[in-house]
């Protein structure tokens, strides 16, 4: 039987080395119903991950031949890099009936939030910025220039926070995914 109901989009930001990879992962191990779009990036990958499954590790010159053919529902530049969600994916999801998860940062998130009006907006802080310093210096995966460029761009998203319908704190991993999924859970 065809599924008429549509899906639903949720857009989930968070400052770089909140911890917003961890808490996906432990929504999508408990809601495995749930859609994360892959995105498109510039950026080069980092160890561990994989062409088609954490990005679509494209060129500049693909990524803006991307942009001229239309392809992406919303794309941002973010630390001298791009970053864009295809369009086709998260149209057959929501079509489909299957609720799509969108990790983006604050900029794709606004326009996301103006073309979809029923999307749900979360964001995710972490419990303070030295935190998120330590954290971002523990991964150890930037230069300590592309790091302060990270660091400075997380003091800005922050101040995005109110214009999401939703703000999480990541004090607790587990706890942090329990909220969000209240949070899908109620609509
Ligand atoms: P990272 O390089 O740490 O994987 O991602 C850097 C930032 O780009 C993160 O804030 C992440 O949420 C954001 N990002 C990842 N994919 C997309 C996308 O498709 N569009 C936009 N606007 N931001 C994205």
């Amino acid at each position: 039987m065809k599924n008429t109901d549509k899906g639903k989009l949720y857009v989930i930001s968070a400052p770089s080395g909140t911890g917003k990879g961890t808490i996906i992962a432990k929504l999508l191990e408990l809601r495995p119903e749930l859609r994360l779009s892959v995105s498109a990036t510039t950026r080069d990958p980092r160890e561990g991950e994989e062409h088609g499954i954490n990005y679509y590790f494209v060129t500049r010159e693909d990524f803006e031949d991307m942009i001229a053919r239309g392809e992406f529902h919303e794309y941002a530049e973010y630390v001298g890099e791009y970053y864009g969600t295809p369009k086709k994916p998260i149209h057959e999801h929501v079509e489909n009936g299957e609720s799509v998860l969108l990790e983006i940062e604050t900029q794709g998130a606004m326009q996301v939030m103006m073309m979809n009006p029923d999307a749900v907006s979360i964001f995710i802080v972490p419990p303070s910025l030295e935190e998120l310093e330590r954290r971002l210096r523990g991964r150890g995966t930037d230069s300590e220039d592309k790091l302060l460029h990270r660091l400075e761009r997380a003091r800005l998203e922050l101040d995005y926070q109110d214009e999401y319908a939703h703000v999480v704190v990541n004090d607790d991993v587990t706890r942090a995914a329990e909220e969000i999924l209240g949070i899908i859970d109620n609509g």
